[in-house]
């Protein structure tokens, strides 16, 4: 396809704003998914994105669509509109490219933003933009894309369509009448809205002639087929049977096949400039074919790569244990084969006292560690522990070392110069009432207030810099809960600030519990200590003899407990007479130090570990 015929977009909404349905609707309207066909949410594959309602991958798809010529009659052609009468209809291509919609895959967003000219702002009539929307429509403006401003459901009986249409114009510099009314449920609005995307959005352009250059947005493992690598070429073309090189590492492989989503997979005979499509080149791991790579012809080598790329960086660690430790190569193995499909997945063996075999885990965000979590457990069948998550902290000594600590008990010894942490650019999106306890919440959790903007009289946006370890585990249930659930969040890194951190210790009669182990602000270490002392007082049986619960940072000691002694043995209770019970209770006592761990000479249940670990 010839670029002026085509339009690349993308829709950028906020989860349950009803972006699947509407692109279900697109499939149907234009007539590339039958209705027969279509069942609901035909782009969103993987199960749990299914079952969650959110969008992990992103996804492109082609779809013709007929609409009136716009474009200028063209002079070389003697003035003569491209094929048949003025305002006819000629069919063009849209290839529709799908963001995921969670602050954890914003790189991934903004691969796919560049993939586009423009973007569909897709907001739910009933409620208005939230903050996710917000920063990729930044995103979006920042990349010099088409917006094509859309309320969606207007069916609904709740929906407030001009209260909302005057916040998005006021947002985006438009006129209310700008803003398009559509229900992706009843279907109305939906062609005008296709009109509109030839419109508006530009063709791609690009030199036809140069030697090929096409930009990763997305790549997938598929059981079958291997990788399969989405791209949309910026220069030149590419053909099946070449070979390609990927230029960030210059490794070559040969293309086994091409083709485009429709929304099955159809193999072309090529792309060319500013289209869209998938690569199969036989390779196994994601690693080698990495959003927002540069692909150029092995023959006939770019000589430079597009702009953008960056290498997945991990923010949230975890350390991952199978509850039984039999499990542990189970869990080895199972971690290799979701690694093909998940180029932002760091781990490496290491051991714990209390948890013995695990890994530590790196992921970009709280939704990635669950979702890796749940596929090890559904996928695999394994019962795992997970550690509290951690950032990653850089420590310097007074002796001038330094080290990157993505483990807490791992933290180094010796006199501390500083410690930075990550921090977060974060944005919230809540009605003026609530300015208040917002406030009191992002101070509790060291934040400092960047800027605040009315986006009407009801609506403000406010500006954070916050600590990334004070909001990585609750900080959106709590602000959640503050506000009624009106309040929005989304937050993008931003570099590192020093701050007064120490590292805490829970020790059982004298013994560090490494699990335990944890790295927070100085005025918040007594807390912790106190929480964690108490709870494992409570968790934690009594045994033969007295065991002190300390909190400490260093050798100084900020919090203790004591587990009393038992005074009676269980086999006192049978006073030597039968012994077939007695030998029971020996064996029952038995099953039961299966699951106990030693930490020092005290014995605590397995089950004692996770209760602590899990947070409430
Ligand atoms: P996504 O998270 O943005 O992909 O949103 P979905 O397409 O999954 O839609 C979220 C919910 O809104 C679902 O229950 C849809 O049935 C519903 N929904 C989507 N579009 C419309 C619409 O135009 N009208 C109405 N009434 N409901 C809609
Ligand atoms: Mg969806």
């Amino acid at each position: 396809t010839p670029p002026h015929l085509l339009r690349n977009f993308c829709i950028i909404a906020h989860i349950d704003h009803g972006k699947s349905t509407l692109a279900d609707r697109m499939l149907g309207v234009t007539g590339i998914v039958e209705d027969r066909q279509m069942r609901a949410q035909y782009l969103d594959r993987m199960d749990i994105e299914r079952e969650r309602g959110i969008t992990i991958k992103s996804q492109a798809v082609r779809m013709p669509w007929a609409s009136a010529t716009k474009e200028p009659a063209r002079p070389e052609q003697g003035g003569v509109r491209p094929e048949g009468s003025p305002g006819g209809l000629r069919t063009y291509v849209l290839n529709m490219i799908d963001t995921p919609g969670h602050v954890d895959f914003t790189y991934e967003v903004s691969r796919s933003l560049a993939a586009c000219e423009g973007a569909v702002l897709l907001v739910d009539a009933a409620q208005g933009i939230e903050a996710q929307t917000l920063a990729n429509l930044y995103l979006a403006m920042e990349n010099d894309l088409a917006i094509i401003p859309v309320l969606n459901k207007i069916d609904l009986p709740s929906a407030q369509p001009e209260k909302y249409a005057e916040e998005i114009a006021g947002l985006i510099g438009c006129d209310t009448a700008d803003v398009l009314r559509v229900s992706g449920k009843t279907g109305e609005g939906v062609p005008a809205l296709l009109d509109r995307i030839v419109e508006v959005v530009p063709p791609p352009v690009g030199d036809a002639d140069a030697p090929a250059r096409a930009m990763i947005f997305d790549s997938v493992y598929d059981t079958y087929r291997g990788v399969i690598t989405y791209v949309r070429v910026i220069d030149g073309s590419l053909s099946p049977r070449e070979k390609i090189a990927m230029m960030s590492t210059k490794a070559t492989h040969e293309l086994l096949e091409i083709g485009v989503s429709s929304p099955e997979p159809v193999p072309a005979p090529g792309l060319g400039v500013g289209e869209v499509g998938y690569l199969i080149t036989g390779v196994k791991d994601v690693r080698q074919s990495k959003v927002g790579d540069t692909v150029t012809g092995a023959h006939r080598m770019a000589s430079t790569a597009l702009g953008g790329y960056k290498d997945p960086r991990p923010m949230v660690f975890s350390g991952l244990y199978p509850l039984d430790g039999s499990d542990y190569p189970i869990l080895r193995d199972a971690l290799d084969r979701l690694k093909l499909n998940d180029a932002a997945l760091v781990y490496e063996p290491e051991t714990s006292a209390a948890l013995g075999f695990g890994f530590r885990v790196g992921f970009l965000g709280m939704l990635h560690l669950e979702i890796v979590r749940e596929r090890l457990e559904r996928e695999f069948n394994l019962d795992l522990i997970s550690t509290l998550p951690n950032v990653e902290y850089q420590v310097r000594l007074d002796d001038g070392s330094t080290a990157e600590v993505t483990n807490p008990s791992e933290f180094p010894t010796g006199r501390v110069a500083s410690i930075t942490e990550p921090v977060v650019r974060g944005t919230i999106l809540a009605p003026s009432e609530f300015i208040g306890t917002i406030m009191e919440l992002c101070q509790s959790r060291r934040g400092t207030l960047r800027g605040m903007d009315y986006l009407s009289p009801e609506r403000v946006e406010m500006r954070y810099t916050l600590p990334l370890a004070e909001i990585v585990f609750d900080f959106f249930d709590a602000l959640k809960s503050r506000t009624r659930g009106y309040a929005s969040f989304d937050y993008e890194p931003d570099g590192e600030q020093e701050a007064d951190l120490v590292k805490v210790d829970i020790l059982l009669q004298g013994d560090t519990v490494d699990a335990f182990s944890s790295i927070v602000h100085r005025d918040k270490a007594y807390a912790y200590g106190v929480q964690m002392a108490t709870k494992l007082k409570e968790l934690i049986p009594r045994q033969q003899f007295e065991v002190p619960v300390q909190a400490a940072i260093g050798a100084r000691v900020i919090a203790r407990e004591t587990i009393r002694a038992i005074r009676k043995d269980v086999l006192a209770k049978c006073y030597g007479g039968d012994i077939s019970r007695k030998r029971k209770l020996l064996e029952k006592q038995k099953e039961g130090k299966k699951r106990m761990k030693m930490v020092g000479s005290v014995e605590v249940p397995q089950e004692a570990f996770i209760a602590a670990l899990s947070q409430d």
